[in-house]
Order: C-alpha cells, then structure tokens, then sequence
C-alpha cells in the first residue's frame, strides 16, 4: 500500500516496514522487563588528554537482551524516551556512575576520573530533576565536580529558561555540563553564553572528515576557536585515527574519545592507566 504523507512526500508501507514495526513493539515490551531483569549495563569509553592520559569515562548504556545480546542504545534509548522508561532507566545510569565515582575516589584520590553520563530532555524536565540528582550524590557520597552531564542542543532549546534555570541550580551543586554532538543540531550561540556550560564535544561525523573535508576542517577550527574564547573545554569525538589525532593536537585540541584510544568496555575491561593505548606523534 501508498500513503500520502503530507506536501507531495509519498510513503510505502511494505512488508520490511511491517517486520521492522514489529520488532520496535516486541523490544518495546522487553524494555519493560529489563531493569526488573538486570539486563542493563554501563561500558565506559575513555577520555584522554593531550598527553593521551585518560582523565575521565564517558558512560554508554547497552541492553544485555537474552536473546538479542548487546541492543545498542540507539535502538532503545528513542523508544525509552517516547513510553517514559527513560526515567527509571536514566536514574539506574545516574546511580551506577555515582557509585562508579565514589569507589574511584576512594581507590584514587586525587587521581580520581570524571564520569560523563548522558542526559535526555525527558529527564531533565521532571519536576524533580534536580533534587533527585543531589539525593543521588549525597546517597552515593559521589564528587559532583567529577561528574559531568551531556546534554544536547535540542535538549537546550526546549523550554529554554526552564533549562536555563534547572542548569543553574545542577551547577550551583559542582556538576558540570558537557554539550554534546555539537555542531549537528541547531543551537544558537546565543545558549552558549547564557547557559553554564563547560565543555563542547564536537561531534564524531565532523572528526571523520577533517583530513579531507575542508569543510568539516573549518567547522572543528571554528569550535576550537570559539571553545577557546568562551572558556569553554573542547572534545572531539570519534577519534579513530593516528592522523586525525595528530591533525587535532596541531589545531588546539586538547581532550580526545574514540576508538583509538579505546572503545566503551564493561568496568572489569577497563584499562585505566596513564597512558591510553595511543602513542603520541
Ligand atoms: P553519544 O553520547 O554521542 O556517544 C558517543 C557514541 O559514539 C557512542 O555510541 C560511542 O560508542 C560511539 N563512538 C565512540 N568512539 C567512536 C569512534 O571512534 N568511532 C565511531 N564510529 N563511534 C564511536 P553508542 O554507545 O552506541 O551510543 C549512542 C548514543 O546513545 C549516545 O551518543 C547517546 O546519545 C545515547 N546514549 C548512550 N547511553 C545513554 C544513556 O545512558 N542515556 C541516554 N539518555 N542516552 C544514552
Ligand atoms: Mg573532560
Ligand atoms: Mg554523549
Ligand atoms: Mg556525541
């Protein structure tokens, strides 16, 4: 069958479109399931310096299904956030990473890492946002300046004085803000001024072109300047290449993640000495 969808834009509806449907209604259900049933994890993706020392972890949920194995979060998190599991779901990943921070504090010290954790915009408008994460910090003994929240530019422009707002009161607390995916939504710079924010991410799809993309060579120029001159942190995203480290490091870059220096690992995996995998060039 044909459907009309809106302006002059025609649709199939087929038998792959039928299965893929079907699949998301079972997934969905399973979701339901899967907290109760313990099947979600955190991996953890390394941060790295200049120096290529690792200075923090990025936390990436992944759905351990019995019979799927590894669902990446791309294809449950939109669901979650559509039927609002993302609320329990997004309490478990905020509640793993501060007990996460509090064990390193203690096993570290001053060598302590920072623990990034994604935020989605469902969760930050529940009324309760705020004093459900400090609850968590004080429950976990967790260092709220070790923690990190990403959050995106499409999360900033909804409601943007509430955000501003709720923004305000996390970073009174020590958190600190991360925006991530910069540069593929449609944030004004106008945010970047008001808003708390302490870091950009430039987004992996600009990284991959840089050695041969003038145009995405200009864009992670342009952040980097711009990063620098509002004070802000800046780090690139989807580092996967010797080359594209070195063609960073030589345009101020000072903070890099990606599979170069190591993909997201379950804990016990986790390699987190001085020196990432990566040698300098
Ligand atoms: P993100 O926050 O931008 O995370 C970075 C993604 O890039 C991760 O995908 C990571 O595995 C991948 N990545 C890292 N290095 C490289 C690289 O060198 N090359 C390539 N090609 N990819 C790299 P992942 O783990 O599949 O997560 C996808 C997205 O799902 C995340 O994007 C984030 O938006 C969302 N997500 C993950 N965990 C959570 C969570 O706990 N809560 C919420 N709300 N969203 C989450
Ligand atoms: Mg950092
Ligand atoms: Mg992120
Ligand atoms: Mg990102």
């Amino acid at each position: 069958q044909a459907k009309l969808a809106g302006g002059n834009t025609l649709r199939f509806f087929n038998a792959d479109m039928q299965a893929d449907v079907m699949e998301r209604v079972h997934l969905e259900a399973d979701l339901h399931q899967a907290l109760a049933r313990d099947e979600l994890r955190l991996h953890y993706q390394v941060q790295v310096d200049d120096r290529a020392r690792v200075t923090g972890v990025e936390a990436l949920i992944r759905w351990e299904h019995p019979r799927r194995g590894l669902v990446p979060p791309g294809l449950f998190i939109p669901l979650a956030e559509k039927n609002r599991l993302i609320l329990p779901i997004g309490y478990w990943v905020l509640e793993t990473a501060c007990r996460q921070l509090a064990a390193w504090s203690q096993e570290r010290g001053k060598e302590a890492l920072t623990i990034s954790v994604n935020v989605s915009s469902v969760q930050f408008h529940q009324p309760d946002f705020v004093a459900r994460v400090q609850h968590t910090l004080e429950g976990t003994g967790a260092d709220p300046a070790r923690l990190v929240l990403e959050v995106t530019e499409s999360l900033l422009m909804e409601e943007p004085e509430r955000v501003r707002n709720i923004m305000l009161r996390l970073s009174k607390l020590g958190i600190r803000f991360s925006l991530d995916d910069f540069g593929t939504g449609y944030s004004s710079l106008n945010y970047l001024k008001r808003l708390p924010l302490d870091e950009l991410k430039i987004d992996k799809s600009f990284i991959e072109g840089v050695l041969d993309d003038p145009v995405d060579a200009a864009i992670v120029t342009t952040t980097i300047t711009l990063a620098n001159s509002l004070g802000l942190e800046v780090t690139a995203e989807g580092v996967e290449t010797e080359a594209q480290h070195r063609w960073l490091l030589e345009h101020g870059c000072e903070a890099f993640q990606g599979y170069l220096f190591g993909r997201p690992l379950a804990l016990e995996e986790l390699a987190l000495g001085e020196q990432a995998s990566a040698t300098l060039p």
